[in-house]
């Protein structure tokens, strides 16, 4: 498995180049896949195809998307077409048809095949299917999960070894076009590359384009890429022709009609025609911030087929779902690529564009820096300052009750063992209550009078599992027991009458692939007092995969009826161990709704004691946007699990 590249190695790298010409090819060669994960991709089709053939015959299993379109990254996900033409041509000739029309290749169907079951016409039938094989019978997949509801509905997959990410669709062919299409360009001008590349990075770091699974506002990579092959249109001289013209250069074996919508253009960037143009990816890349940062988006349709903005008159009838942003896609030209961006989302592109133009009229974008400060390209990833707080964002935790305190401020080891049940309860609401993958990263104790006695060492050690969750293989909400919470809390007893707190004391499986937590570093010998006045601090790096905040009314309300508020009064421990399974449900509930393979959301949370209980987050910069939607809800919500949780373990009253 092949680790993500960091930004801070990223930064370093692009800093070596020459210019910003050379530092957005170097971009290009840092993420792209190496020959290995190529293979490897490979194999997997590969293995799929096997698969799949024993129950479809006929079938073919096809890649399409970044797999193969030209703007692989490390890791990216894995998109796949199952082609069931040929075998619904076996399946008509295997119930009744002369067997010598049966498809190539294919053997004849034993009579208890599943072809005779399944009505391969109905989309939901063979969801079902590919379903159930990918889930029993292809090695290694996991986290198999059809939805049914999307545009185009797929299965999504996990694939454990490799720690790929995928789904398979269905009547997918259009994407196999659009896929041919993109490569054509990436091998008409070499710039088209580097371009996408930077341009898909951009955009991602600024919140504005990543994976929207099941409708987010974001910009899929996808209709970004078209944006940036519009752009590239309308050069002068343009660097790439228009689909209008593509169809007309198309060969007779290359005229294709695909669900009714024309996809020829010539498979062979040979026979497309020399461009002339010779701009620097340095200019091209500003005059595309410039550009999208002045021009309205709306009240106009972005036409690829044509390669310039059309009025909305002109695809009146046309059946195109017109948006903020209206964005034809170039073969399917009912549909507007961009209908999931928002106004908000819209506005924000201009704005980032707008910012960036500036910054690319700067002498530190166009001139290495001979000090070796940040320049060129990096300066353009960095988030904008002001966005977000640098220390990120504050949350008070609840106090203890008054008498508590007085003993605490008096006790060291009950502050110590007081600050452990928070800790726990934090770490216990992120993980199971909100389902977040949850990897303890640091803890420094509180000093106090025993780990003085300790054998010294570092007071703050990195965690073995010092990065991030990046890869979905570390994926949901493994509940772990609390490094040195006290052991009354990992088995603390259920209320009489409910089940035992889903999680407390569930072991890691190491299928769940998380590392153990980092033990507890001992504290440096030092004086007493010195100790004594230390903050305690518990650091965890988190994702999360779902909108857990968003629908958690309505879902509430159909698990429970009669339940009214969350944050409604839980008067005794009962209660709140019952108001806490509830919320563990709601959360795995919204999660069932749609499994995503790249996390929607990463931060870190770092828990303090000094003269406050305090929690601060600190959002991946790419996902500080969304993290505020998130920030205000936990603003309420956790400090009342929180205070839920505490009771439940009776360190405090609800
Ligand atoms: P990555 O997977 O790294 O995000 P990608 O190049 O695979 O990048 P995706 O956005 O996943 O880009 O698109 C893959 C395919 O999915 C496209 O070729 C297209 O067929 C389809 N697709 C994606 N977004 C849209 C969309 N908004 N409208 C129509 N089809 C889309
Ligand atoms: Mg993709």
């Amino acid at each position: 498995r092949r680790e993500l590249l960091s930004p801070e190695k990223l930064e370093q790298e692009l800093c070596q180049a020459e210019d910003v010409d050379a530092q957005m090819r170097r971009l290009v060669q840092l993420f792209e896949f190496s020959e290995d994960e190529r293979r490897l991709r490979h194999l997997l089709v590969t293995l799929f195809q096997e698969v799949f053939q024993e129950f479809l015959p006929g079938c073919s299993v096809l890649p399409f998307g970044s797999s193969i379109n030209g703007f692989d990254v490390h890791g990216c996900d894995l998109d796949l077409f199952l082609d069931l033409e040929k075998t619904k041509t076996f399946q008509a000739s295997a119930k009744g048809v002369p067997e010598a029309q049966c498809c190539e290749g294919a053997e004849p169907a034993a009579e208890d095949s599943i072809l005779s079951d399944i009505d391969l016409g109905v989309a939901p039938e063979v969801l079902e299917v590919v379903r159930t094989v990918l889930q029993s019978c292809v090695p290694g997949v996991h986290r198999v999960q059809a939805v049914p509801s999307a545009r185009r509905p797929v299965v999504k997959f996990s694939h454990k070894d490799s720690g790929l990410c995928g789904d398979i669709s269905l009547n997918n062919r259009l994407g196999l076009c659009n896929t041919q299409f993109l490569q054509l360009c990436t091998e008409a001008d070499e710039r088209v590359r580097p371009l996408v590349y930077v341009l898909r990075y951009w955009a991602k770091q600024q919140g504005l384009a990543g994976n929207p699974h099941g409708g987010g506002p974001l910009f899929t990579n996808y209709a970004l890429t078209l944006l940036v092959i519009f752009f590239l249109q309308t050069r002068s001289p343009p660097i790439l022709p228009t689909v209008a013209r593509l169809q007309q250069l198309a060969g007779d074996e290359e005229r294709m009609v695909v669900d009714g919508w024309d996809c020829s253009f010539p498979r062979d960037a040979a026979r497309l025609e020399p461009n002339t143009n010779t701009e620097s990816l340095c200019v091209l890349l500003a005059d595309f911030f410039r550009e999208f940062g002045e021009q309205e988006l709306s009240g106009h349709v972005i036409s690829l087929c044509e390669g310039r903005v059309l009025p909305l008159e002109a695809v009146a009838g046309a059946g195109l779902r017109l948006g903020p942003v209206t964005l034809q896609d170039p073969f399917e030209r009912s549909h507007n690529v961009a209908a999931n961006v928002t106004e908000r989302m819209a506005q924000r592109l201009r704005v980032c564009c707008t910012r960036a133009a500036k910054y690319c009229r700067s002498l530190q974008y166009q001139r290495k820096s001979a000090k070796g400060r940040p320049w060129g390209l990096v300066r353009l990833f960095q988030p904008e300052a002001g966005e977000l707080d640098s220390d990120g964002l504050l949350l008070a935790l609840p106090l203890a009750p008054a008498a508590r305190r007085r003993e605490l401020g008096l006790d060291p080891s009950s502050r110590q063992s007081w600050f452990g049940h928070v800790c726990a309860g934090v770490a216990f609401v992120l993980r199971d209550v909100l389902k977040c993958s949850c990897t303890e990263l640091q803890r420094q104790p509180l000093g106090h009078a025993e780990q003085l006695l300790e054998p010294p060492g570092a007071s703050l050690q990195q965690g073995e599992t010092g990065e991030p969750p990046t890869s979905p293989a570390q994926q949901p909400a493994a509940p772990r027991e609390p490094v040195d919470a006290p052991r009354e809390l990992v088995d603390a007893p259920s209320a009489p009458g409910t089940p035992p707190a889903a999680g407390l004391k569930r072991p890691l499986s190491e299928e769940e692939g998380i590392p153990s937590p980092v033990s507890v570093s001992p504290a440096r010998k030092r004086p007493r007092a010195e100790a004594l006045e230390e903050a305690g601090a518990v650091s965890w790096s988190c994702a999360l995969w779902h909108r857990v905040w968003v629908g958690r009314r309505r879902v509430r309300r159909q698990l429970r009826p009669q339940h009214s508020s969350p944050l409604a009064e839980a008067g005794t421990e009962q209660e709140a161990a019952r108001s806490l399974e509830l919320e563990e449900k709601v959360s795995a509930a919204i999660a069932r709704q749609e499994a995503s393979g790249e996390p929607l959301l990463q931060f870190t949370a770092c828990a303090r004691l000094d003269a406050q209980a305090s929690l601060r987050f600190t959002p991946a910069p790419q996902h500080a946007t969304l993290f505020q939607d998130f920030y205000h809800f936990l603003h309420s919500f956790l400090p009342t699990m929180l205070q839920r949780y505490l009771s439940r373990v009776g360190e405090a009253s609800p």
